[in-house]
């Protein structure tokens, strides 16, 4: 279904009209409201009040993670902390987290933008939903909580954690649709099959609107395996709002922007040039419209390509490719630039592994190492010299001809690798 035909159906020309008067009035809020803007601004010489078409974009500066770090915390607000209804923060890698205001206003927008991509992902007022993201100042579950509300939805908050209970409330309250991380998706599902449970028949779940970390497309499939679900992926981050600036529809070919909010940009992430339709490369978003936080050109660092083109669905809005990884996540093995994206889809695209891996980038006698560590799907393989063997050469020549590089294979035991509640940890880099 879609929930706003209005704004998600309208001719381009119309979306563009409508973006330009928003953008013009985001610059100049954003310059009178923000000290750092007004300076950002000055400094690139960017004149606010003469925007005149969309492209006029390109000239303003970019917004990146160090403005959040140098106005800690509350620097890039717009508005007094009284007009603020509710903060989130992003949990930074290093030192202080993202700080992250809404209004009143922002959090009903916030509560759209996600209504649209779940009704998007096949999720009706009908549905029951357990929400397995942890709530807290993480912005996964409150966003997609008042979402699925908005919908008519019934919500269950379970929070992430438990899987017994989960499972317990999966089977008992019987859930249609389940928004958690692929890899918990994952880890729910093998263990209810551990626990006798049959998830055909005591489970009712339908849906999954799976997001937080990058998922390939094997990966995905993994996931609707082990729980018999028909998954859906979305795209957010707390910096522009949370979970809803992009959501796949049934037809699940590329990610649709709720571009009325959204204003998305593909820029080279070296020259910082802005690169033409459809071209691949680091993508920009200029939030539209919010009032306590008015990102401009904020860099997501995911790499990403944009396709004009309408969708069979119906929907006439921008879709972004799935992300093929994030520039900060990218290791740099020998000169050789390795997405760990890149790597799960190998991984996950040979028959005899199951969802969890590690990869442990090192340096050894000052040369780079990379080894991969993956679970197989069945122990009993691991007696089998003969097979193990095959599963790791065949492997090992994937990884070769998709990134060029000879990388140490280990096959471990089932069960032997981590598992995590919330977003997983795969990628260890000890050069660090
Ligand atoms: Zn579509």
């Amino acid at each position: 279904m879609i929930f706003n035909p209005k704004a998600e159906t309208a001719p381009r020309a119309e979306i563009e009209r409508f973006q330009l008067e928003k953008l013009k009035h985001a610059a100049v809020y954003a310059y009178e409201k923000v000290p750092r803007y007004h300076a950002k601004f000055d400094t690139a010489k960017f004149d606010p009040y003469k925007i005149k078409t969309l492209g006029d974009i390109k000239y303003m500066p970019f917004t990146d993670k160090t403005d959040f770090r140098d106005t800690y915390p509350y620097g890039m607000l717009a508005v007094p902390t009284s007009k603020i209804a509710r903060f989130h923060a992003s949990s930074g890698t290093t030192g202080k987290p993202t700080v992250v205001g809404y209004t009143h206003n922002d959090i009903g927008l916030w509560a759209e933008c996600v209504a649209r991509i779940a009704s998007a992902a096949g999720v009706g007022a009908s549905d029951i939903v357990q929400i397995s993201f942890g709530y807290g100042l993480f912005t996964g579950a409150l966003g997609l909580h008042y979402g699925m509300e908005k919908i008519g939805a019934a919500v269950i908050p379970v929070s992430s954690g438990n899987t017994e209970k989960q499972i317990m409330l999966l089977s008992d309250l019987k859930a249609t649709a389940l928004v958690s991380t692929p890899s918990y998706a994952v880890h729910i599902g093998e263990t209810a099959k551990s626990l006798g449970i049959d998830i055909t028949k005591d489970f009712a779940l339908k849906y999954g609107v799976l997001g937080s970390e990058g998922c390939t497309a094997e990966m995905r499939e993994r996931a609707e395996h082990a729980l018999n679900i028909f998954i859906t992926d979305n795209y957010g981050m707390s910096e522009l709002m949370g979970p809803g600036v992009s959501g796949e529809c049934e037809l699940r070919q590329g990610l649709h922007f709720n571009e009325d909010y959204f204003l998305p940009e593909i820029i080279n992430p070296e020259t910082l040039e802005t690169l033409p339709e459809g071209a691949k490369g680091e993508l920009i978003v200029t939030c539209l419209g919010r009032e306590a936080l008015p990102l401009l050109r904020y860099r997501t660092r995911d790499i990403t390509s944009l396709d004009y083109t309408p969708c069979e669905c119906g929907r006439t809005t921008v879709r972004m490719a799935k992300a093929s990884g994030r520039t900060d996540d990218m290791l740099k093995i020998r000169g050789v630039n390795v997405f760990p994206t890149a790597i799960e889809s190998v991984i996950m695209g040979t028959a005899g592994t199951a969802p969890h891996y590690e990869i442990i980038a090192d340096r050894k006698s000052d040369s780079d190492t990379l080894e991969v560590k993956i679970e197989v799907a069945d122990g009993d393989l691991l007696d089998s010299y003969s097979k193990l063997e095959k599963l790791r050469a065949d492997i090992r020549h994937n990884l070769k001809s998709i990134i060029g590089l000879d990388v140490k294979v280990s096959l471990v035991e089932p069960k032997s690798i981590t598992r995590y509640e919330g977003k997983a940890k795969r990628v260890f880099d000890l050069r660090k």
